[in-house]
């Protein structure tokens, strides 16, 4: 009987433990979907038109210079983004949100702080894999 409640226990903490936030993996499945939202887009120095966001990925590259940090995070009290830089190419660099809601950007911003927590990395680190994911879902579809 006493083992039958530890057990129990267990189970709820760790479903607990599951439950107490979103994963990495789910914004993979999510984010494509947020980023499609905001195309089409144009480039505001040579005017070209990406109308999905798969076309955006394929006529736009990851700025040179930046290409370990092309995601700036943004983790203020009040103010939750991940916010993607790409080059057009004319030069230009554009952005693309990775979560669009707020509560969204919360639990997104939420979630790469954990997981780096969790694997003792720097949360850039966990933001980048997540970007390439998420890169080869888009491109995928
Ligand atoms: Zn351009």
């Amino acid at each position: 009987m006493h083992f039958q409640i530890t057990f129990m226990n267990m189970l709820t903490m760790l479903m607990e433990e599951n439950s107490k936030r979103i994963k990495i993996e789910e914004f993979v499945e999510m984010m494509p979907d947020a980023c499609e939202k905001q195309f089409p887009k144009k480039c505001n120095c040579c005017c070209r038109y990406f109308d999905t966001f798969q076309d955006f990925l394929k006529y736009t590259i990851i700025p040179v210079h930046s290409k370990d940090h092309s995601l700036q995070l943004i983790d203020l009290e009040n103010l939750h983004d991940v916010i993607a830089f790409r080059n057009c190419s004319c030069g230009t660099t554009m952005t693309v949100q990775c979560a669009v809601d707020k509560p969204q950007k919360k639990e997104l911003m939420h979630a790469i702080s954990e997981e780096a927590r969790e694997r003792g990395v720097e949360p850039e680190d966990v933001a980048q894999l997540l970007r390439d994911k998420v890169i080869e879902k888009a491109m995928k579809r």
